[in-house]
């Protein structure tokens, strides 16, 4: 009998232990994000149907709390390359001008997440300035033009920062120029040279490689279109007086624009990689670019958001139409509450809107879903820029496109916000 006491004793003392350490260990990470998190209780009686799951609150802590890792700098000297688009580039060959970038002095690489397939997401942040403007691409499998242009305007760039060029030197002393090249490194690779290139083949994108539509392909190795997969306030849900987005998809995408959004918001590692890196980036930059590749268009409005924001948007978007004439859309392009919810640019646009985290939706909020109380005081643009009047695959067009709508000229513009 004694024993057995003994026994229950050590136990409850090991438990008890546990849960003290395991606790502090909490107050000490989660600190300095509590802050993030909104205890308001919302208004969400008008939501008929939330079709994915939210995110789960301590996925969301540690979502944020996840460091890059940054790559460190060797004694090697920076080789020009140019690369003009005479070839498709293999991710690894990507990585390799990741590498070349590293050996100039102006640039930070860091390692921002990895893919379902692993392979590493990278950050690149060019300049010396504190004036931060933020860059994607790739988040989508098939808009393949997207990471070629980016890669080619930083190339482009440092190569003439290398060789003493008065514009770069202006740029790269004045500005910081933060970049995920690539958000979907295995969408992209499988998309352009097959799904032989993906290593773990139990995973659904070689799995179902027969059915899929390359062509057209947005998801990732599981099937989930990232660009509905971020936990914004209306990701994965709609209204009770809407109507269902006819291209929003229930099961994982085939390639035939059916977005699925994941069984869950946030559940996949590429989407993770961008919430840490828009955590670390977003509220020091007066712009973020999501590139994509149909359209010539540039989405530059969220109808739930503030004319501030709406207006810091618009004036980006005109930047670039009046460059190359684009069609520069407002916020009466875009709508909120049909299902199609969850992009990159919807969730950076509530996060610099002071939007908190809701252990009760998991999901960012405003309060309430269709009066929210937003932040009236916006200093970041933020623009979705559709190149290509279509997807394609095309060096030849894809080429003509950088060049015929000046594209080096784009980018530099909206770095300097300059009209
Ligand atoms: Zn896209």
């Amino acid at each position: 009998m004694k024993l057995i006491l003994k026994l229950i004793l050590i136990i409850v003392i090991i438990i008890g232990t546990y849960i003290y350490v395991f606790k502090e260990r909490c107050i000490f990470i989660y600190k300095d994000i509590n802050d993030k998190i909104t205890f308001f209780k919302e208004d969400d009686s008008d939501i008929i149907t939330a079709f994915t799951k939210g995110m789960k609150t301590h996925d969301y802590y540690k979502t944020l709390t996840d460091k890059p890792y940054t790559l460190s700098k060797t004694s090697d000297i920076y080789q020009n390359i140019n690369y003009d688009f005479e070839k498709h580039l293999h991710y690894n060959e990507i990585e390799k001008l990741i590498n070349n970038l590293n050996k100039s002095d102006s640039t930070i690489i860091s390692v921002i997440g990895s893919s379902v397939d692993k392979r590493s997401i990278y950050s690149i942040e060019i300049g010396y300035g504190s004036n931060t403007i933020l860059f994607d691409a790739g988040i989508h499998a098939a808009e393949v033009a997207g990471p070629l242009f980016i890669i080619k305007y930083l190339i482009d760039l440092v190569n003439d920062y290398e060789n003493n060029e008065d514009e770069a030197i202006n740029i790269i002393n004045n500005y910081k120029i933060i970049i995920i090249p690539c958000i979907n490194p295995d969408g992209y690779e499988a998309t352009l040279f097959g799904t032989k290139y993906i290593n773990n083949k139990n995973l659904y994108i070689y799995q179902n490689r027969k059915d899929i539509i390359f062509k057209t392909y947005k998801g990732n190795a599981n099937g989930v279109d990232l660009n509905r997969n971020f936990p914004s306030q209306h990701g994965g849900l709609y209204y009770s007086n809407n109507i269902l987005n006819e291209t929003v998809s229930l099961e994982p995408t085939l390639g035939y624009f059916d977005y699925f959004p994941g069984t869950r918001l946030g559940s996949e590692p590429e989407t993770k990689a961008v919430m840490s890196w828009l955590e670390n980036n977003l509220n020091n930059a007066s712009a973020y670019i999501s590139l994509h590749s149909a359209g010539r268009v540039i989405y530059s409005g969220k109808p739930n958001l503030s004319a501030a924001f709406n207006n810091k948007s618009l004036r980006l978007a005109k930047i670039v139409s009046q460059v190359n004439n684009y069609t520069a859309y407002d916020k009466t392009e875009e709508e909120v509450g049909y299902g199609n919810d969850g992009t990159s640019t919807d969730y950076a646009s509530e996060i610099i809107s002071d939007f908190k985290f809701s252990k009760k939706t998991g999901r960012l909020s405003a309060s309430s879903y269709q009066n929210p109380k937003i932040k009236e005081v916006i200093n970041t643009g933020i623009i979705t820029l559709e190149t290509l009047s279509e997807y394609t695959f095309d060096l030849n067009i894809i080429k003509e496109e950088y060049y015929n709508q000046k594209l080096y000229k784009v980018f530099t513009k909206l770095i300097k916000n300059q009209e």
